[in-house]
């Protein structure tokens, strides 16, 4: 770590010691003018979210929408999540961001669905800090409530890495959160630690296939046995199952003969500008 560079750096000689010390100064001015960027994009309404699809392969029948949040940057056009997410992560922006989609999305979805969009839930992704906020609970009862969006149509996302700290208590915050009605997925399923404890014990109601066992699946009979496997589990403990990341036909077609139905991918649909899903959803 740069700290221990430091250290070191001071116990051999002072050039080194000045070099990493200026170092760590510039990270942390670099921090610094992130968050402050952060903090005006908030407040001058240049996040946005785009809405992607989620399918019933069988059918192309709509079945949920996860909404994903952008950058509307001035200079920087459109900035994905990866250019910001674990920025706003360190600095503890994230929470604020965060709290603005949850709001930002039940408003969406409450306004399509008054428009005859079908009733389907929108996906909001909870970052490690909201989830371990313990405002966490109230945000999201007033969310639905000014939303006025009824809460079987809202699903939080969360990953197994935010769980895992403190199992007992995510456990706890997920007893709430699914006795208010709203829905809990278990987002990159298969890339954190993927204990089966965690299935026996998180009151989840759905988990997503991560895109790692889609990219081969055409070809991959270890990635066919693995998604067929957890399909059949999830089954078996009455927890649904998504695959994302789906692009092509061929990937489609190995993930349908593992008897996964519902889909999210580019294959089917990228995530959609508001304008774009509205145009497309509405009746
Ligand atoms: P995620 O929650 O796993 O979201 C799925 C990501 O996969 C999205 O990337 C989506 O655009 C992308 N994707 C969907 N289908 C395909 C496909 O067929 N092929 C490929 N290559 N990619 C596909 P995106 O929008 O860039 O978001 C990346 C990550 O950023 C998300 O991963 C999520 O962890 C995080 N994120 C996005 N929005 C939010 C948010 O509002 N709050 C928080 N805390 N995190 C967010
Ligand atoms: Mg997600
Ligand atoms: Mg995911
Ligand atoms: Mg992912």
């Amino acid at each position: 770590s740069a700290e221990a560079a430091l250290r070191e750096a001071k116990k051999s000689n002072k050039e080194s010691y000045f070099f990493y010390n200026n170092a760590l100064h510039q990270q942390l001015l670099m921090k610094v003018s992130t968050e402050n960027e952060l903090q005006t994009a908030l407040y001058n309404h240049q996040f946005v979210l785009f809405y992607q699809p989620q399918v019933n392969a069988c059918n192309g029948t709509l079945i949920g929408v996860e909404a994903l949040i952008r950058w509307k940057h001035p200079k920087r056009g459109i900035v994905p999540p990866s250019g910001f997410i674990s920025v706003a992560e360190e600095t503890g922006m994230i929470r604020e961001i965060g709290w603005w989609v949850l709001k930002e999305a039940c408003q969406r979805m409450k306004s399509w669905q008054d428009q005859g969009a079908p009733r389907v839930p929108v996906s909001v992704n909870l970052s490690f800090n909201q989830f371990h906020d313990d405002s966490l609970v109230k945000r999201v009862c007033h969310a639905l409530e000014v939303s006025g969006l009824c809460p079987e149509y809202l699903e939080l996302e969360i990953t197994e890495s935010t769980m895992a700290e403190d199992l007992e208590r995510s456990i706890k915050i997920l007893n709430e959160i699914r006795a208010l009605g709203v829905g809990v997925s278990l987002d990159d399923f298969g890339t954190g630690y993927s204990s089966l404890s965690y299935l026996k014990s998180l009151p989840i109601n759905q988990l997503k296939i991560d895109r790692s066992f889609v990219l081969d699946i055409a070809r991959s009979n270890r990635d066919q046995a693995i998604v067929t496997a957890i399909v059949s589990m999830a089954e078996q403990l009455w927890i649904d199952v998504i695959v994302e990341g789906i692009e092509t036909k061929e990937q489609l077609l190995a993930i349908e003969s593992c008897r996964c139905r519902a889909i999210q991918g580019y294959y089917y649909s990228r995530p959609l500008a508001e304008e774009d899903f509205s145009e497309n959803y509405l009746a």
